[in-house]
């Protein structure tokens, strides 16, 4: 018997005689040889490295699995057509080099493509911020320029419109100022600004700076509670802070309605509240107002102008100074948006009227 006759015997002259054929057919095993062993792995681990640098996701996976299988199958077939390749280094060397690959493409290129993609959003994000909220004092030079060249005009309007020119393109240069702080805060690039100042200046600015718009709508601006504290911190970005709940306040609120501030000294904080009778927002609502570029549906229809980010810069700045924003809402009823800022030298007036009750 010969391991080759599956258990019949076999007579020793017809065993020669397949030795004697096989010898004169040449047809023996031959082993592969190392350079090509060698050249065959490097060619898997070239493959793997190519299929996760050009592709991604699904079809990288794909493809990285065809490719385990070659290394597999490659050695069998091979012993089909006499050769005897070793299984070993080129299955070792394709799982290696998928999984290394695949590992590398997951962890590392992903984030930075995630982080790429953050960049542009936030890159996508400046440019909405430039284009929607500079235009209207852009548009306000422009206007007032072309009237001066165009028409003749007398002194004292001429004086009007440089006035007007001027304030509007201070306005500009201090929207810039604030936006870059603002990006650069994010970037935790900037050093916040200290300096100490009294709240009521604070507020006493902001008010007279949204009187106007207010008595476009006829809405009138109460002051309730005014408890003194003095505020440290930047003061520009708090005011661009308060003046933007100031402005929602009559921006969301109809014609005719009051806009209630109060200034509540508690322990170490103030708190600063804006409270209106406007339009108002549902939870939900409330939940993604600080998300930027989010706008309620009533906002949007209510006409008013907004990109949706100012909040979102708000309670960045808030939070930078080690305060926070709080807000409550009804549909239909108003809101009430709270600074509560780190103060000192608090101190409280005999009236004590509860901000947003
Ligand atoms: P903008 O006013 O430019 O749209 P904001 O970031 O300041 O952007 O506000 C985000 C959104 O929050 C507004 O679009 C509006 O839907 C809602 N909102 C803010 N303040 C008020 C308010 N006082 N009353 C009702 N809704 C408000």
């Amino acid at each position: 018997m010969t391991p080759f006759s599956f258990g019949q015997v076999m007579p020793g002259v017809e065993i020669h005689a397949q030795a004697f054929e096989t010898l004169a057919r040449g047809e023996f095993l031959v082993s592969a040889s190392l350079t090509g062993v060698l050249f065959f792995s490097m060619a898997l681990v070239a493959a793997a490295g190519s299929i996760f640098a050009f592709l991604s996701g699904w079809k990288a996976y794909a493809l990285g699995v065809v490719l385990l299988v070659f290394a597999h199958v490659f050695p069998y077939w091979l012993f089909g057509h006499d050769v005897v390749f070793p299984y070993f280094a080129p299955a070792a060397s394709a799982w290696l080099s998928v999984a290394v690959a695949a590992s590398y493409q997951h962890f590392v290129v992903r984030r930075q493509l995630r982080k790429t993609e953050m960049e542009k959003a936030r890159y996508q994000q400046a440019i909405h911020f430039v284009t929607h909220e500079m235009r209207t004092p852009l548009t306000a030079i422009q206007g007032s320029s072309e009237l001066m060249t165009r028409y003749k005009l007398t002194e004292e309007k001429r004086q009007q419109i440089a006035q007007m020119i001027n304030s509007e393109s201070r306005r500009l240069a201090r929207m810039i100022q604030t936006f870059l702080d603002v990006e650069r805060l994010t970037e935790g690039e900037l050093e916040l600004k200290r300096a100490s100042f009294p709240a009521r200046e604070l507020i006493s600015i902001c008010v007279e700076r949204a009187r106007p718009i207010a008595e476009r709508k006829r809405i009138r601006i109460e002051q309730e509670q005014t408890d003194e504290a003095t505020l440290s911190g930047d003061r520009e970005l708090m005011e661009y802070a308060f003046y933007n709940l100031l402005t929602n306040a009559i921006k969301y609120s109809p014609a005719g309605t009051v806009v209630t501030l109060s200034s509540h000294a508690e322990g170490e904080h103030l708190r600063l509240a804006v409270q209106d009778q406007g339009i108002g927002m549902d939870e939900k609502e409330l939940k993604n107002i600080f998300t930027k570029f989010y706008r309620t549906k009533k906002a949007e229809a209510s006409g008013e102008v907004g990109t949706g980010i100012g909040l979102s810069i708000v309670e960045q700045i808030v939070t930078h100074h080690g305060g926070r924003i709080e807000v409550s809402s009804q549909p239909g009823k108003g809101s009430c948006f709270t600074l509560v800022l780190p103060a000192t030298g608090t101190v409280s007036s005999p009236r004590t009227v509860r901000a947003c009750s």
